[in-house]
């Protein structure tokens, strides 16, 4: 028996099936499939997308968002902490 993996892919946004003849992206983050028709990718970007390798990275509009809110997420902590290492220093030296 195969591995019950990916039985059929069905795009993320519009819950329907993503035919070999669909033009859909699978996002790096999420790894579900989408529609670009769903996720308003330009054709052009679609075609780069898919002719170079798949070292290029896509994600959709909701794993997008999320990361760049983790970014900052991500920075602010680092701010942070760079400040709290400022402060340590201060009570330390002498
Ligand atoms: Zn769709
Ligand atoms: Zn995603």
């Amino acid at each position: 028996m195969p591995p019950k993996k990916s039985n059929r892919n069905n795009c993320e946004d519009c819950k329907k099936e993503v035919g070999s003849d669909d033009k859909a992206l699978v996002c790096c983050v999420c790894e579900k499939w989408h529609h670009i028709n769903c996720q308003h990718v330009p054709m052009d970007d679609y075609k780069f997308l898919t002719k170079s390798d798949d070292s290029i990275q896509w994600y959709c509009k909701s794993c997008r968002g999320a990361s760049q809110k983790l970014l900052k997420m991500l920075t602010l902590v680092s701010k942070r902490q760079d400040q709290l290492e400022e402060e340590v220093k201060k009570y330390t030296v002498d």
